[in-house]
Parts: C-alpha cells; structure tokens; sequence
C-alpha cells in the first residue's frame, strides 16, 4: 500500500483530504467544516453535548485494531452516550493528534470508518483540529444532538419498583479483548502465527465495533414507553446500575440468571477460564442500554426483542443486590475498568 509521509502534505493538506467529501444531511447543520467554528440551529429543541477521548495504549491497541474500525467505534461510543440521554445525534467534532509514524493512508482509513459511522447513525461530521503528538495517536470526538425537553432521560429518575431492563447481551466485548490480547501474546512469540479465529467473531466483533442502540429506543418509541432514567453500559453493569440508583437514591435487585449472555461468551468463558458473570458485571465496552420503566409498562415492555427485565428498583435501605443461581444475595460492587488505576 502507498504510503504518503504526513509532512509531504502539511496539516492543512490534510485537513483538506479528510473533509473535502463531506456532504451535509441534518437540517440542523447550518455551516459545516472551513471556517473557525461550525452552526448549528437547534430552535426550540434541547442541545445534548458529550465528549469522549481515546488514546493509543490505553483505550486502543493497533496491533489487533484496524484503524477503520478504530474511527467506527471512536463515533459510535460517543453517540451511545447522547442515545442514552433518549436524544438524536445530528453533528459530531473530530480531534486527532497524530504522530509521525502513521502515514497520510493510515489517516484516511481511521477517516473511513468514522464517516461510515455517520452515514450509519446519519450524522454531520462538522469540524475538529488536528495536531501532532509524540506518543501515538489520540481522538477526541465530541457528539451534539437533539432532544425535545419532555423526551430527555437523564440518569435520576428510577423509582422504587421500576423494572430494570437491559438491552442485547453484556460481557461478549469484553470476551472478545481476552480473546485479541491472548492472540497478540502467540503473536508476539511467534510472527509467522496465523489464528483462525471465526469461532470468535461475534465476540470480537463486538470489542472491535461495536454498534449503538439507537433501534432500541425506537422500538420504545413505537411502544410508547418512556424510560424512567437510562444510561448506556460501558464499564460493565454493576457499575452502571450503581450510578443510576446512587443518583435516583434508590437501591435494586437484579438476577443472575436474566441477564442476557450469548452462547459465544459461554463458549469463550468456558475456554478461558473467566466467570461468563463477572464478565456481565464488570466487563466493559457492550454499549448496550440500561434502563428503568414503571411497573405499569410491564406489558408493554416484555417480549420486546433484545430487551430483557433483569430486576427491579427496591427502597434504598434494601441495598443494591444481585441474587445468584443458588439463591445467594451478593451486594453489588462497582469493579468497571478505570483506566487510570491500570
Ligand atoms: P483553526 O485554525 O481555526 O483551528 P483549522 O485550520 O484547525 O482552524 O481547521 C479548519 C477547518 O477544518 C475547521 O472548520 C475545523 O473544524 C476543520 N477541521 C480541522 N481538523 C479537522 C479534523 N481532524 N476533522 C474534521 N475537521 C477538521
Ligand atoms: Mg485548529
């Protein structure tokens, strides 16, 4: 593959290259990338801003991520933040500081799966800076979207009651990071290993690209249910569903055996020798939904597909409790990766 070194075409090359095909779908989007900020007119609707950065080493590993799917995922989960709100992404800023190392190729490629992700999720990519690093690459992406105020769900509002539902399966993303670090381990042993690794694609498919659950909240648009407070897993579920009762001062009570695992993590669980649970719980990176409904809704919400009820909001003198196989209680304990104690 050709490789163009990035101070043959100076920033602002390409600056040029990786937005000069950029065509505009939200009305919303009233100037896009090329002057010194972008505008954007939301009239009568709530602005939802959020912003996440990723850096080489500790949040991605080039060795086994390929940089389109490295720019697909940096999109998709910052828009799961703001689906997580019950908002629309309209626009998102891109920032990258890049070294030497990576070619002007490398570059467009990362730029691939990022516009990919827009034309998925129908977003407008509309501005961000570019600079250059010393230590690898890092993005920042930042997602603006759009929310009438009634439609907002913001993290507080669980009741004592509510059901607790979660979306698809939890723990198979990071099933899938076992599985790449293991490889990269006989990798690096061994340069001419070639792994088959079709038996893990689900799981590593979901660590490497994963998607955000924007048809989950229009299934419960359809269905005319509101959630209660919502928020999107991405340091595992324990952790999640602590910072929803913390901040609806309620406690909960989950169960072991509703909580949605696909039969790939089994398989991987088994094989590696880690709990498929302690993976649902403390695992991250599934970019499913977490959130609450009043009992009421209970006939609305069960049978809904890739939604299931895993427990319900109590008291918050009743604690916070997972209730095992066996019938044992277990206090719920937040053990999401922080990537600073790493
Ligand atoms: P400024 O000097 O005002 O920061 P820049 O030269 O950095 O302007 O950017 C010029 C235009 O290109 C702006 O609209 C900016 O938002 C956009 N832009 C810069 N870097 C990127 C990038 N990595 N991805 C997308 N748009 C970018
Ligand atoms: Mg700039």
């Amino acid at each position: 593959m050709k490789k163009t070194k990035l101070s043959d075409i100076g920033e602002f090359g390409l600056i040029d290259l990786l937005t000069k095909d950029i065509s505009i779908k939200n009305k919303s989007t009233v100037y896009g990338v090329g002057d010194d900020a972008a505008v954007i007119n939301n009239s009568d609707k709530q602005t939802v801003v959020s912003t996440d950065i990723l850096t080489e080493g500790v949040h991605f590993d080039l060795i086994y991520t390929p940089l389109k799917h490295l720019g697909y995922k940096a999109v998709v989960v910052n828009l799961s933040d703001l689906y997580a709100m019950n908002a629309t992404p309209r626009q998102i800023t891109v920032s990258i500081a890049v070294s030497g190392k990576f070619s002007v190729e490398a570059i467009e490629e990362l730029y691939q799966g990022i516009n990919l992700a827009c034309d998925v999720y129908g977003v407008d990519l509309v501005g961000g800076d570019t600079t250059s690093s010393f230590s690898g690459l890092i993005i920042s992406i930042t997602a603006i979207g759009e929310a009438k105020k009634e439609d907002l769900v913001f993290r507080n509002g669980a009741k004592d009651t509510d059901l607790i539902c979660v979306s698809g399966d939890l723990g198979s993303a990071y099933f899938g990071l076992q599985i790449l670090e293991r490889e990269k381990k006989v990798f690096e042993k061994d340069y001419n290993s070639q792994p088959d690794l079709s038996t893990y694609s689900y799981i590593i498919e979901r660590q490497l690209k994963p998607e955000a659950r924007k048809d989950i909240l229009e299934t419960l648009k359809i269905n005319k249910i509101k959630p209660t407070a919502m928020i999107d897993i991405s340091d595992g579920l324990s952790s999640e569903l602590l910072h929803i009762c913390k901040q609806s001062e309620t406690g909960c009570k989950i169960f072991e055996d509703k909580i949605p695992i696909d039969h790939s993590s089994t398989i991987a669980s088994d094989e590696l020798n880690i709990s498929q649970i302690t993976a649902a719980l403390n695992g991250g990176e599934d970019y499913e939904l977490l959130f609450t409904v009043p009992l009421k809704d209970f006939d609305k919400i069960k049978g809904l597909k890739d939604i299931y009820i895993i427990g319900h909001i109590t008291d918050e003198k009743n604690g916070k409790n997972i209730i095992l196989r066996n019938g044992e209680t277990v206090e719920l304990k937040a053990q999401g990766w922080n990537n600073i104690k790493n």
